[in-house]
């Protein structure tokens, strides 16, 4: 089953296009100082081996605008500008080749000032993020509600929007961020409702690898699932690259991702007589990269095994001491335990060669 995408605006941002009728993008944030560009340049590196498709960085400063040419030189995938405030900034990470900005038309200052952002955004077709915070909003719209309400996050997404379509900008992402998984959810719903531009999926300061991992796919699940959203990025207290690794398997989980592979894994019984939670540990890390979209099962025993392995493209049922090795349902070998796990690989292995040859 599949999950139809709530249709909106297309906005280009690089060679990639978010929204409309497009996969939902992965993107992700460097942990690094951007002006250390030998750092921030590997740590992109090591996102886009993961899959990430879009990345941010912040432009905190001059030094972290002016790395940017040489950083877009040295990366495959659009890169944008975390800037808060300071439209010098803003321009200075255009001219340097910045291929989305986010920014706040709203706190930006003088009207001249965002005059001359989306003046640079338009010559050079770069889209601007609005990006709404429960933790942010303005003064007039806490003192009209009194604390943050996902009422009052739409209505400030639509203040800065409002700012951008009076200076006929239309390329704009929108983001409403709360660490609120409830309020998240609320906002993003009410969003979708009356704003025609794609929203950028997040829960902020969602914690850490564990418990970030679970809130964020409580909220931006719901989303998913109700057809919202057209690029996310799962925030984790963690390694950025784990951040993708998670978006990765919620997208597959809806079904929004053409080129991932999937483990199915039993939790394990009584039944068991193999080593079930090291072979799915490691199978689970051996596929994690793959662009492919296998289905590799490791189930316990015999009892779902051929079941779920007729779903899988390949996959063991464990027995004692041996397993049997499934491909696309039918048992095609039993194998010793001890070789359990390379034979599976060399078996996704050729399935994966297979596939890239056709
Ligand atoms: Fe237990 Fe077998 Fe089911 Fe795994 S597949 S949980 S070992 S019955």
């Amino acid at each position: 089953m599949t999950f139809l995408r709530q249709d909106t605006r297309p906005v280009k941002v690089g060679n990639l296009t978010i929204g409309g009728s497009n996969e939902v993008i992965i993107q992700s944030m460097c942990t690094t100082k951007t002006a250390d560009v030998a750092a921030t340049v590997a740590e992109i590196h090591r996102l886009e081996e993961a899959g990430c498709q879009l990345v941010r960085v912040t432009v905190n400063n001059e030094e972290a605008a002016a790395a940017i040419k040489e950083i877009k030189k040295q990366i495959h995938i659009p890169l944008v500008a975390d800037i808060h405030f300071n439209y010098k900034l803003a321009l200075l990470a255009i001219e340097n080749g910045i291929d989305k900005v986010r920014i706040n038309p709203g706190n930006i200052g003088r009207r001249e000032k965002v005059e001359a952002v989306v003046k640079a955004c338009k010559e050079r077709g770069i889209p601007i993020r609005i990006g709404v915070n429960a933790g942010s909003l303005e003064n007039h719209l806490l003192e009209k509600y009194g604390y943050p309400t996902p009422e009052a996050m739409v209505e400030s997404a639509l203040f800065h929007i409002g700012i951008l379509e009076e200076l006929d900008f239309h390329d704009i992402i929108v983001s409403l961020k709360a660490s609120d998984v409830p309020m998240a959810i609320a906002a993003y719903t009410k969003a979708a409702e009356v704003i025609p531009y794609p929203l950028h999926l997040g829960i902020t300061e969602a914690g850490t690898l564990f418990s970030g991992t679970v809130k964020s796919a409580a909220g931006i699940g719901a989303l998913l699932s109700k057809g919202i959203g057209s690029t996310l990025r799962i925030s984790l207290s963690a390694d950025p690259v784990e951040e993708v690794k998670v978006a990765r398997e919620l997208l597959k989980t809806f079904g929004l991702i053409t080129n991932a592979a999937t483990l199915v894994s039993c939790p394990t019984c009584g039944r068991l007589d193999i080593d079930l939670f090291s072979i799915a540990n490691e199978v689970e890390a051996y596929i994690s990269n793959l662009k492919v979209p296998i289905k590799v099962s490791v189930l316990g025993c015999a009892v779902n095994g051929p079941g779920e392995a007729r779903e899988a493209d390949i996959g063991i049922a464990g027995a004692r001491g041996e397993g049997l090795l499934f491909r696309y349902g039918e048992m095609i070998r039993k194998v010793p335990e001890a070789d359990l796990l390379s034979e599976l690989k060399k078996e996704i292995d050729h399935i994966v060669e297979v596939y890239e040859a056709t």
